[in-house]
């Protein structure tokens, strides 16, 4: 078991000599530890993502809330993630500030231009996002498009991990969302159908039982519950930075990029480090509570 975690906590650059280090050790104790280390090699495979919600970008680049200024904390946010280059974006809903206008998209898609010429940039969209604004803006979307009851649908294999983009935007500037019938049995075929490869789901909306919240989260989570493959979902909405589970299920609500509606809430963006053991959760705030800076939450997915 320690030496286990020897491996598994080694900076990268170093990972070949420990790896060779510790195969001639396993040749000379000959206790057949050959097979394990290279699944155990596997499992060090990595996939890192930026994690962002709730950007609220507006078509007028002044605009504030609360003291803040949504476009000045993204253009600050993009160099950061520029400097240490993940895999992907995954930006969860709310993209625009309250109706979801061209203008606000056409905005956001110039400050994610310097990002999106380097790596993917995956959106879900949120209830002060407009489906048909979006998509024209947006026409060159990665990832495996999907057709679900007309719902913006995103599957993107990156291994170690599966992550699917559902769009739970029900109603434009209206604060509760629904996945839907249609989404829902798209779900329901695509993870019957789909490889063990650990899934995570990305949405809008919050998974509580407020008249604001995803309208069908009973129905999702009896659905996801057998699945063992579905290990986390990450969701916006609410502002707060927060995590809990579900049945094993790790439910992760990202801070808000664009302002919050509580002066104990961070205003910042997650770099996730995932593999298809669990995952490494670090905060990085740009503004509002900066208690919690640099603070790394670790999951381990449910088996
Ligand atoms: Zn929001």
């Amino acid at each position: 078991m320690e030496k286990q975690h020897f491996v598994v906590d080694i900076p990268m650059d170093r990972r070949n000599f420990i790896k060779n280090s510790v195969g001639a050790l396993a040749g000379l104790l000959a206790v057949g530890t050959g097979s394990s280390l290279g699944v155990r090699s596997n499992e060090e495979e990595a996939v890192r993502w930026a994690l962002l919600a709730d950007t609220h970008i507006s078509e007028v680049l002044s605009d504030n809330y609360r003291g803040f200024y949504p476009y000045q904390n993204l253009l600050k946010v993009i160099p950061q993630i520029l400097s240490n280059l993940p895999d992907g974006v995954v930006i969860a809903g709310d993209l625009a500030r309250l109706e979801g206008k061209v203008g606000d998209y056409a905005n956001l898609k110039k400050l994610l231009n310097p990002l999106a010429e380097k790596k993917p940039v995956f959106m879900a969209l949120g209830n002060h996002d407009n489906r048909d604004n979006f998509l024209p803006v947006f026409n060159k979307i990665a990832g495996e498009k999907q057709q679900a009851g007309g719902k913006h649908v995103v599957v993107v294999n990156k291994p170690p991990i599966r992550l699917i983009i559902l769009d739970s935007l029900f109603y434009v500037n209206k604060a509760p969302g629904l996945l839907g019938k249609a989404q829902r049995q798209w779900l329901e075929d695509y993870l019957g159908n789909c490889d063990d490869t650990p899934t995570i789901l990305c949405f809008h909306h919050t998974l509580g039982d407020e008249d604001g919240d995803l309208l069908d989260v009973p129905r999702l989570f009896n659905l996801i519950k057998p699945v063992r493959k579905v290990k986390a979902i990450l969701y916006g909405h609410s502002h707060e930075y927060g995590y809990s589970e579900f049945e094993g299920i790790h439910l992760i609500n990202l801070p808000a990029m664009g302002y919050n509606f509580s002066d104990t809430e961070p205003i910042g963006w997650v770099e996730a480090r995932l593999t298809a053991k669990g995952g490494d959760f670090t905060l990085h705030v740009v503004t509002g509570d900066k208690d919690k800076d640099g603070c790394v939450t670790k999951l381990t997915w449910r088996t």
